[in-house]
């Protein structure tokens, strides 16, 4: 090999070195945290990830919930990401999730040891956030999926994620609402989902407009769970308007709204 070849290779060892340092360095802080939610095959997904160029930088956790984490990150050219990492090792998580995955027909003929049911859980989060933004509906974009690991578009900024509705009421509520009861039936007539977990909690008000997010749960309009929790969506969002003054319309009336026939 010439001298110049070495150096090249060298450059680019060390360039390497420098991004796996950079991973380790940044969760080294709460070994803890990195050795829960870091399991060796996690990390191997997070290192080829940024080996394919998705991300470049992962950094501090935007949130710790009970069965995933949030991370936030960025790719080389400086462009914010969430990186959402299911948590392998949630034990009763399964439970729940199972009578969601059953009557989905996306997903069929999946494995049903606890594993592969969170990396189909993760795949149907990716999928329902591709439906939704293809119908319009404003969410993160997402970008990939890989086992337990999503990476989505990061909304907010520098790090820190737009407010929940939850945590910020916004200034004009009429507006926020009709934008969701369109973005509801939207997702419902051409995304063909019922989000399923929708409250203030699982929409962020970014820019004065409402993103929904936290669709792992979200089911087709086929599957037999989707009227019930279409109408509880709907409750929860009206409850949540109806309490900051906004004259709501009602659940049937909205319900049959949204999909779009009588019942
Ligand atoms: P959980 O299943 O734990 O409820 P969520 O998807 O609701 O997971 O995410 C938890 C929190 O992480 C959100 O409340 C929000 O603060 C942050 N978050 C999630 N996705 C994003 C995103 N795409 N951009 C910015 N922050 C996000
Ligand atoms: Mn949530």
């Amino acid at each position: 090999m010439s001298r110049k070849a070495r150096e090249r290779l060298s450059r680019r060892e060390n360039k390497v070195e420098r991004r796996d340092r950079m991973l380790i360095h940044d969760f080294s802080a709460d070994r803890a945290t990195m050795e829960e939610v870091f399991d060796k095959s996690t990390l191997m997904v997070i290192y080829n990830l940024m080996k394919a160029g998705l991300i470049d930088e992962l950094h501090g956790v935007v949130s710790a919930g009970k069965e995933a984490r949030v991370y936030w990150g960025k790719t080389k050219e400086g462009k914010e990401l969430a990186v959402k990492i299911y948590l392998t090792s949630s034990a009763d998580f399964k439970k729940g999730m199972q009578k969601y995955i059953e009557g989905d027909f996306r997903f069929k003929n999946v494995k049903r040891d606890t594993r592969s049911l969170i990396f189909t859980w993760a795949q149907k989060e990716f999928r329902n956030l591709e439906q939704a933004a293809m119908a319009k509906v404003r969410v993160p974009k997402p970008v990939i999926v890989k086992n337990n690991v999503l990476i989505m578009e990061f909304i907010g900024e520098n790090g820190e994620s737009a407010p929940s509705l939850k945590e910020q009421k916004p200034d004009n509520p009429a507006k926020v609402y009709k934008a969701l009861l369109i973005y509801m039936e939207r997702l419902y007539r051409k995304g063909d989902l019922v989000h399923g977990d929708l409250s203030e909690y699982n929409i962020m008000l970014w820019k004065g407009q409402p993103v929904m997010f936290d669709m792992s749960q979200s089911v087709p309009t086929s599957h037999p769970l989707a009227g019930s929790l279409l109408r509880r969506d709907l409750e929860n969002v009206n409850r949540f308007f109806s309490r900051l003054g906004v004259k709501v319309v009602p659940v049937e009336d909205v319900y049959r709204r949204v999909v779009g026939k009588d019942v």
